[in-house]
């Protein structure tokens, strides 16, 4: 009998695991053809989310979870999932319930006819402003033209994939993770799928603004070294435009004399350069932050607790 893994990395979800198990238990007795792991990350939760796994594990013996010992973060939890998951093939999905688990069983029917990573693509982004989507959408577009690895729009981590996949990620240990890079990084044939993303359906996302940038920088700096390029080239540029600016300062000054004027255009330049050094620093320093942070080779998180795995 194949065996399916539902990885479900959770953080502050007492509220969302209850209804969340409800659904995913209609779904699996609905396929009794398969055994099921319900595999619960729990990522250093503040509120009663461990109390809650461990009930949901003393109620059904398909629900096992693995307890880290502070927040790390859903990228770095979800590793834990893989090196813990015992199926032939899992399923990543959010415990507040925007991806429905319905569309498990699709999944599973691609993944019977040989696609290795059955990914889902959301139909509408819900509720969100314009901004926001007009930054995503620009974001997409830089990533996708700096790196070879096709990073998509509008594709969470919520799929299916076939134990190959899982073994691929699994010997990555980078500390900075964007998973969602990772899963196009690594090949196998592919296979989308569309769906609804619904609302949260209790507490809230822990995805601020804030948050959200970071994992941007981090998407980049882990997949493109193309702002590195991109100082170079800014240097190069300055350096010529000022090389030609100095020539006609030279010739003036030769004609017309030396007049001690121009504190506009001084300042401009001390200005502009000024800039220009500051933001190509920072850019290295993004890389080399990267550098310090895998260099030290720590572990990727730590496990306080763990049932059923
Ligand atoms: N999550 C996690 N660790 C974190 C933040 C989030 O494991 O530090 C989990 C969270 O419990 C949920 C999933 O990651 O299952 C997606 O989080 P959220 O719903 O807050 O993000 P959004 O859907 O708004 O992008
Ligand atoms: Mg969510």
């Amino acid at each position: 009998m194949k065996k399916i893994t539902i990885l479900v990395p959770c953080y502050n979800e007492e509220k969302s695991l209850p209804m969340l198990h409800e659904r995913l238990a209609a779904m699996m007795d609905g396929m009794p053809q398969y055994e099921w792991e319900v595999l619960l990350v729990n990522d250093g939760s503040r509120d009663a989310t461990m109390e809650v796994a461990r009930s949901l594990r003393a109620a059904d013996d398909r629900v096992c979870y693995i307890d880290l010992s502070r927040n790390f973060g859903k990228e770095r939890a979800m590793l834990a999932g893989f090196d813990y998951a015992t199926g032939d093939c899992m399923v990543i999905m959010d415990a507040d319930l925007q991806h429905p688990p319905e569309v498990i069983p699709e999944m599973i029917k691609n993944w019977e006819e040989g696609w290795e990573d059955v990914y889902a693509r959301r139909n509408t982004r819900g509720k969100e402003s314009w901004l926001r989507r007009k930054l995503t959408m620009s974001y997409y577009r830089l990533l996708q033209s700096t790196t070879r690895t096709d990073v998509l729009q509008n594709v969470g981590d919520f799929r299916l994939i076939d134990r190959k996949c899982i073994d691929a990620i699994k010997q990555m240990r980078e500390c900075e993770r964007y998973t969602k890079g990772l899963f196009s990084w690594i090949g196998f044939r592919k296979k989308e799928i569309t769906f609804d993303q619904q609302d949260r359906v209790a507490g809230k996302s822990s995805f601020g603004m804030f948050k959200l940038a970071s994992l941007a920088i981090q998407g980049i700096t882990s997949f493109t070294t193309a702002p590195l390029r991109l100082a170079t080239v800014m240097g190069f540029v300055v350096s010529i435009v000022a090389l030609l600016y100095m020539v006609y300062v030279f010739v003036k000054t030769l004609i017309y004399g030396d007049p001690v004027a121009g504190y506009p255009t001084l300042i401009i330049v001390i200005l502009f350069m000024g800039g220009v050094q500051l933001i190509s620093l920072g850019i290295i320093g993004e890389y080399l932050a990267r550098i310090f942070n895998e260099s030290k080779d720590r572990p990727v998180y730590i496990v306080r607790d763990k049932e059923g795995v």
